[in-house]
């Protein structure tokens, strides 16, 4: 439920979302997410989850602002966990004994292992909790997790280099496609750019070119293509 929103809450959220974004790519199966720590007006410390097995954006943020994190105002793009089952401490113990005063969060974990969970105990133990500040984009930003944590399936992207008549090769059969190329309409939205990168050290690197007969299999540099 989104209450008491301030313009200089949207500000401070805008900002999380931006560091999130910085680890694009990379946090696969995790989600991206930011942090800001703001204390009588200015941000105190910032952070962003960077992989999978390391520390939380918020866990990183309040390391950086040590005793000063006391009496702050938390700004995080994902509901803080509060499960233990993974490699990394609950982010909402680190948040309760740092004295954090309230907690402002873009949108709930649709992970049924916090969702909800984690704003309750925040509160439980006195902290103000505000969630719903920019919740459409944090959730644009984390489309692919939010899929595989709900589906239990992968979110399928099919880039297809294809003319306007519908043909995806020539009369050898063969069509060389170039990510590094952009479209006709100029850059990707930041929508298309996360979908491009979601999972791009998986599959390969962007920014190379690949040959792709038609027969499903890939042939020229990217090697790494399964
Ligand atoms: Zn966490």
């Amino acid at each position: 439920m989104v209450s008491f929103i301030t313009v200089t809450d949207t500000v401070y959220m805008k900002r999380a979302l931006v560091l999130a974004r910085r680890a694009q790519g990379t946090t696969s199966p995790n989600p991206m997410v930011g942090a800001v720590l703001v204390k009588q007006g200015r941000i105190i410390a910032e952070g962003y989850h960077k992989k999978a097995g390391t520390p939380h954006a918020e866990a990183i943020a309040i390391d950086a602002a040590g005793s000063r994190a006391a009496g702050s105002t938390l700004y995080v793009t994902l509901e803080p966990c509060c499960h233990k089952d993974k490699r990394t401490p609950p982010c909402t113990e680190k948040i309760i004994r740092s004295k954090i005063s309230k907690v402002v969060i873009a949108m709930i974990d649709p992970n049924p292992k916090v969702s909800g969970k984690g704003v309750e105990e925040l509160k439980k133990a006195g902290i103000t909790t505000v969630s719903g500040i920019l919740d459409k984009k944090a959730r644009d930003l984390n489309e692919v997790y939010i899929k595989h944590i709900t589906k239990k399936s992968p979110f399928v992207v099919l880039k297809v280099a294809m003319t306007l008549d519908g043909k995806n090769c020539n009369s050898t059969r063969r069509v060389q496609v170039d990510h590094r190329r952009k479209g006709p309409q100029g850059s990707a939205s930041p929508a298309q750019q996360s979908r491009c990168h979601s999972d791009r050290y998986r599959h390969g690197k962007s920014g190379r070119s690949a040959t792709y007969l038609q027969d499903g299999k890939w042939k020229g540099p990217d090697t790494d293509h399964p």
